[in-house]
């Protein structure tokens, strides 16, 4: 990619385009017709992919696609594509987008908020009589949250070529409806081929989903990329014995040395300051009886850095603690990784890009990196990505209370907006020079 001479970014923004704004109210209202696609009692949004609620939702993704002049294609995973042509059609598209399937007990905003963020923006386009050089694209992902099917972040990883396309159509549910079947059932089993086709630049707006924006009264978090994960199942094996008879001394306690690994993991992620994490979130304990000493302990561990140098060292300082500690313990300690994704940095011109637009909008930002998975961290394997950030309450999500205000949505749908408007215009520039 060739690099663009600032002054020509500078030159958009500052003419007529420059004051051009989104509609927050509509942004909002839109928001707010989806969470009553199922809607929970306590306020949030159980929409599982590939679920009859899903179809709802995608059908009203469309409807709102279509009624903001789209063209829809659907591919064999689902994803779905809409399409607002550019002055040359022929470039490859400015796309953004998330995903609209929830946790069982998600809220109204995660993944929601990117998808019609990118209405939103094709929608003041329209008002505003704007056609792009480019094409623009919104991306609905099938599957991102995991939670029914396996792999998380189906759709946009099968589109960056991580999954084959048949695998995928076999994984089951716990009902053991497979995925390929309940694309059927919904009627959305595409005729599209998955992936074979890259963006010119991927944008995704999201809530953070942690703290940091809150805390530090900052409304956009200018996204750098993301943090690399390494994940492992962990077995502990000692030996079962009565509590009352086994002396202290002769004891080989499973659950005893899986409580000081978990301080293992804390302290390995302490040291790796300050993006280092260090998580156990799963215990299980056999045979998990009160007069029992436990004879084999299972665990997972999530670690997780911004450096893949730093996730590395923190890999060997957690194996060679857990070595260290069978050795000591006399309980044999099985560490096996089943997951790792390297970190991804996001392209620095369309981050510069972001930060930028943010600046000029007047708005607060600071730089973060992503601790979660997106859709977008796939994406960047293949196109120039960047994300966008603002706050939600309490740094809360995954959660019915998730929360956002509709200022920090509309900001960031803003700081969207003039980043895919600046796109458009590179993508066009640069292409065949
Ligand atoms: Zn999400």
């Amino acid at each position: 990619m060739t690099t663009l001479p600032a002054t020509r970014a500078e030159a958009t923004f500052n003419g007529a385009r420059a004051d051009l704004r989104i509609d927050g109210a509509r942004l909002w209202n839109t928001l707010m017709r989806l969470a009553t696609i199922g809607a929970t009692p306590k306020g949030g949004v159980c929409r599982l992919a590939l679920t009859d609620l899903d179809r709802q939702g995608r059908d009203f993704f469309i409807a709102e696609a279509r009624a903001a002049g789209c063209t829809i294609r659907v591919d064999a995973i689902g994803n779905i594509f809409a399409r607002r042509p550019g002055r040359d059609d022929t470039l490859p598209p400015v796309m953004t987008g998330s995903h609209i399937d929830t946790q069982p007990t998600g809220g109204k905003f995660d993944g929601n908020y990117g998808v019609f963020a990118g209405i939103e923006v094709l929608r003041t386009f329209n008002d505003a009589g704007i056609v792009t050089d480019a094409p623009l694209e919104v991306a609905v992902w099938t599957n991102e949250e995991g939670s029914r099917f396996v792999p998380v972040m189906m759709g946009s990883g099968a589109f960056v070529g991580e999954f084959p396309l048949a695998d995928l159509l076999l994984q089951r549910d716990r009902d053991g409806i497979a995925v390929g079947d309940a694309l059927q059932a919904i009627g959305y089993a595409g005729p599209e081929p998955v992936g074979g086709r890259a963006p010119g630049a991927y944008f995704e707006a999201h809530i953070e989903q942690g703290p940091v924006l809150e805390a530090n009264d900052t409304t956009i978090g200018v996204v750098t990329g993301a943090l690399g994960q390494r994940w492992y199942d962990v077995v502990l094996t000692g030996m079962e014995a009565h509590a009352g008879p086994t002396p202290m001394s002769l004891r080989k306690d499973a659950l005893l040395a899986a409580s000081e690994l978990v301080g293992v993991v804390n302290r390995v992620a302490l040291e790796h300051a300050p993006h280092g994490r260090g998580t156990v979130g799963c215990l299980g304990v056999h045979p998990d009886s009160r007069n029992v000493i436990p004879g084999r302990v299972t665990m997972t561990v999530d670690l997780r850095a911004a450096a893949d140098t730093v996730l590395s060292a923190m890999d060997a300082a957690f194996r060679v603690a857990a070595d260290a500690l069978a050795a000591r313990s006399g309980i044999s300690i099985d560490v096996r990784q089943v997951v790792y994704f390297p970190p991804q940095p996001f392209d620095d011109r369309l981050v510069a890009s972001v930060r930028g637009g943010t600046r000029r909008l007047g708005l607060s930002e600071m730089d973060v990196i992503s601790g979660a998975g997106h859709d977008a961290v796939y994406l960047a394997r293949v196109a120039p990505t960047a994300m966008i950030f603002v706050p939600c309450k309490d740094g809360i999500s995954h959660n019915e209370i998730e929360d956002a205000k509709p200022e920090h949505l509309e900001a960031g749908c803003n700081v969207l907006l003039h980043a895919m408007l600046d796109a458009a215009t590179w993508t066009a520039n640069t292409s065949g020079s």
